[in-house]
This record gives structure tokens, sequence and C-alpha cells, in this order.
């Protein structure tokens, strides 16, 4: 089993560095007793990074997926001469920040833009997908016709010029269960989950999510808007966040 440290609270999606000690080497990845690595699901992709061994030696995170209770990195072909960790060894591990950031971003910022849309049309949001430097909001209706696009795109750009505090709380299965958020109903929660870990932008929105997000709205940045376009008997809006286009070519490690 593997601890989800980045689960904690909003400060855990900021840490950078982290030790952990190796749990098992399964082909080509490794399980740690602890991570802060993202491993992809519910519409954000996974981290990637790197790891130092306690010989001082470097080797690439290239993926990092959940197998049942334990985290798995994916590692890249080591360098000629250097000995992977063994189970027991102590390790680093180094998130490669500037794609986690900006999947901080994008994760935030379809929060916000879910419970606007939802504010304003009723529609829920349906399912969520981060790739940068964009992401899409997939809703569960057409967006309705005598709601000008304009006016929702405006509220949006007012919304984004204020910096609203990110809070996670946990909140147990039952009580969550008698007072859902109206907009978070489109997806239902699995039967295990409890307690529910909610993401609350203060007075806008409160939403179950095991993603990372920031600790203000104020981080999110300006936002290129496009308006809703019919999708799989829905609609589909999309966006993408200034300054991201450069991250996304360094992502690779
Ligand atoms: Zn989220």
């Amino acid at each position: 089993m593997t601890e989800a440290a980045y689960l904690a609270g909003t400060e855990a999606g900021y840490e950078r560095t982290f030790t952990a000690t190796v749990v098992s080497r399964p082909p080509g990845a490794i399980v740690l007793d602890r991570t802060f690595f993202y491993p992809v699901g519910g519409g954000q992709p996974a981290d990637r990074g790197w790891l130092t061994t306690s010989r001082g030696e470097r080797v690439a995170i290239t993926d990092v997926r959940k197998s049942g209770e334990a985290i798995v990195h994916a590692l890249a072909k080591p360098a000629p001469g250097v000995t992977l960790p063994a189970p027991g060894e102590r390790v680093e591990g180094e998130i490669d920040w500037a794609r986690r950031h900006a999947h901080m971003r994008l994760h935030t910022a379809q929060h916000l833009l879910s419970a606007l849309l939802f504010a304003q049309s009723g529609l829920r949001t349906r399912a969520a997908a981060l790739r940068i430097p964009g992401a899409t909001i997939d809703l569960e209706s057409t967006w309705p016709s005598a709601l000008p696009w304009t006016v929702v795109a405006e509220s949006v750009g007012a919304e984004l010029a204020r910096a609203r505090d990110v809070r996670i709380a946990f909140v147990r299965r039952a009580e969550w269960d008698r007072a859902p958020s109206a907009r978070s109903g489109a997806v239902p929660l699995a039967p295990h989950v409890d307690p529910v870990r909610i993401i609350e932008i203060d007075d806008v929105d409160r939403c179950p999510c095991g993603g990372t997000h920031l600790r203000s709205t104020s981080e999110i940045g300006p936002m290129e808007l496009s308006a809703p376009v019919p999708y799989a008997g829905g609609s589909r809006v999309g966006f993408t966040l200034r300054g991201l286009a450069a991250h996304s070519e360094r992502v690779t490690p």
C-alpha cells in the first residue's frame, strides 16, 4: 500500500520534493511507501519527475498509475551504470514542477468554470479532461439558446480577476450524502468513498475531487475560453490558460 501524500490538503499539492522508502520493484517500475506523485485519474494526467537514490543516482519517472492500494511509478531506462534502488532503500522524489503547477492551474480553473457554468445554466459537468495548455468540460446537456455566451464569458473574466481561497475539507460520507452540492451530482461517488475529499472555492463551489489544486484562484491567470459546441448528447466547453504552451514542451523528463 502507498500513502497518497498529495491528498492531505491544498499545501500538499505544493510539495516538490519528498523522501520515501522503496516497497517493491515491479518490472520497469517502483512502488514507494508514500508519494507526492499524482497518479493519472479523474481527468488529471500523471505527474512526472525524478527519483534520486542514496548513492546520488537519478532516474526519471515517466508515468504514475494506481494499481489496487499501490501507486506505481514507471521508470525511464536508467543510464548505463545506474543501479536502481532496492526495497528498503530511501529515495528522494522530485516532482516536475512546471507540469504539476500547470495541472493545478488547469484543474482549479476547471472547478471554477464548472461552478460558474452551473450557476448560470443549471448544467452539471459530466466529465473534464486536462491537457496542457488547456482543458475540456463536458456538460450534461446542450447549451440553452436563451443564454448568451458573451454574458457567461464576461462573468468568467470578472471572476478570474478576483482571488478566492481554495481549501480542502474531509467530510464523512453520510454527512455529504445528506447535503451534497447541487452541481456535483452528475457523476455518482463510488460506494467505498468515505470520507469525501471536498475542494472548496470560497463562496463559489464545493465539489468532491482527488486531484491537486491551487491555494488561491489568483494563480489561475488569464484564460482563453471557447463557446460550447454540441458533444456526445451534451455540450463541450474548452479553455486554455496563457503561459502554459512553453511548459508543455518541457514536461518530458
Ligand atoms: Zn479537482
